[in-house]
């Protein structure tokens, strides 16, 4: 009678969501401030001024037709056009309005790419550990989904396993740097090394397999590593890019796709997208919000707080002893479970009040994973929490 395969994806939620269910009870037993709770990727600093500012504006002096009426499907050209400036601008590639996508952030960007692409039997390659809901998009999409370990010391891309993942079936690479869960930046020697790879496939297989560079971390790295833009090394690639982080917007469902224009035969390509929105229903993004971004495109939220909270985290888990791989950017780290099962130790932790994320769903099993994105004294009293679960490992 109904879809099993939607009946199953919505009864079964994800278990970031299952633990924040959990912290919401508990944090209501115990009160907010005894909770540690680590397990959204929700941003902690609000958005800038500037776009509570520019949203007044547009709210008081804008007609209501335009501002909430709706946009041409792949979003206002006015909007498009100054992104694809900014995007020429900025990272000294090319770029044109008919090439851009208004979407309802990263995950619409996702699912609008992949079914614009894939058809059945094609596989789409993700590096684990991986964004779960990449599962998902990928397999909805009608597509096979193949997770590529990355090396475990460092969780970097390991090349000798990508290229034997690689196969006349390969579709689409999606890579995510600053990325989820890691917070690992990929260096600008492993894109190159990734590009001249999928060409070299390309070649050997006589098709296109697409670059799909999932960017809602791009603006949050804090050590001067450069993140590679995609599109100046790889011609079939997309970006699917999201305000939702970077300027502290999750709630209001603003991002776009941009189709390289250096992809072969482009314009097919992002008439596909365009159809691939309007069967999906991801058409007009919402309009306030299409206007607010076009006049933030180089603002971002206050982001040193995180660089803050991944310094006295990162010194205060290596001090008590934890294998921490340390991130680069986004608001995540990695941190060794001091169990065989990941699961096992989420749930001593929660013993000691701390919620962290197994590492099983995001492909990679073994650690748990921290989001601190939190306030930053909720950081500071969490350390001996950590303390307490660490010596209750080494005293058993
Ligand atoms: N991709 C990654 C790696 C993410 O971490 C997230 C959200 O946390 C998304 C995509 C979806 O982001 P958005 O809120 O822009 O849809």
């Amino acid at each position: 009678m109904i879809s099993e395969k939607m009946l199953e994806l919505g009864k079964k939620s994800s278990v970031i969501r299952e633990i924040f269910e959990y912290g919401r009870v508990r944090k209501a037993e115990i009160g907010a401030e005894n909770v540690f709770d680590f397990s959204l990727g929700n941003p902690s600093v609000p958005a800038p001024q500037k776009v509570t500012e520019v949203m007044n504006r547009l709210i008081a002096e804008t007609p209501a037709e335009i501002l909430h009426g709706y946009t041409s499907g792949p979003g206002d050209i006015k909007v498009r056009t100054a992104i694809a400036e900014y995007i020429k601008s900025r990272f000294n590639v090319n770029a044109d309005a008919g090439l851009i996508y208004m979407t309802c952030g990263a995950a619409a960007s996702l699912t609008v790419t992949l079914n614009a692409i894939t058809e059945a039997g094609d596989e789409v390659i993700a590096f684990a550990p991986f964004f779960p809901e990449y599962r998902v998009f990928v397999e909805q999409a009608g597509a096979k989904f193949v997770p590529v370990s990355c090396k475990t010391e460092d969780l970097q891309i390991d090349f000798e396993l990508l290229e034997k993942s690689i196969t006349p079936s390969t579709k689409a690479v999606i890579i995510n740097s600053p990325n989820n869960p890691s917070g690992v930046i990929v260096p600008e020697s492993d894109i190159i090394k990734l590009a001249k790879l999928l060409e070299d496939k390309q070649n050997e297989y006589g098709k296109e397999i697409f670059l799909i560079s999932d960017e809602p971390y791009r603006e949050l790295v804090f050590t001067g590593e450069k993140v590679a833009y995609i599109p100046a090394y790889y011609d079939n690639s997309f970006v699917c890019y999201s305000y939702s982080k970077a300027l502290s917007l999750p709630g209001e469902r603003i991002g776009y796709i941009f189709v390289s224009p250096t992809m072969k035969e482009c314009r097919d390509v992002f008439a596909a997208v365009c159809g691939s929105g309007r069967a999906l229903g991801y058409v007009c993004a919402p309009s306030l919000m299409q206007y607010t971004v076009a006049e933030c495109l180089d603002d971002t939220a206050d982001v040193s707080v995180y660089e803050e909270n991944r310094r006295i985290l990162y010194d205060g888990l290596t001090d008590i002893g934890y294998t921490v791989i340390k991130p680069d950017g986004a608001f995540y780290m990695f941190v060794k479970s001091l169990d065989e099962s990941a699961y096992k130790f989420y749930e001593r932790a929660k013993k000691f009040e701390l919620l962290l994320v197994p590492s099983d769903d995001f492909g990679c099993p073994g650690f748990v994973r921290i989001a601190y994105c939190v306030d930053t004294d909720l950081i500071k009293r969490s350390l001996s929490a950590f303390k307490e679960l660490y010596e209750d490992y080494k005293n058993e």
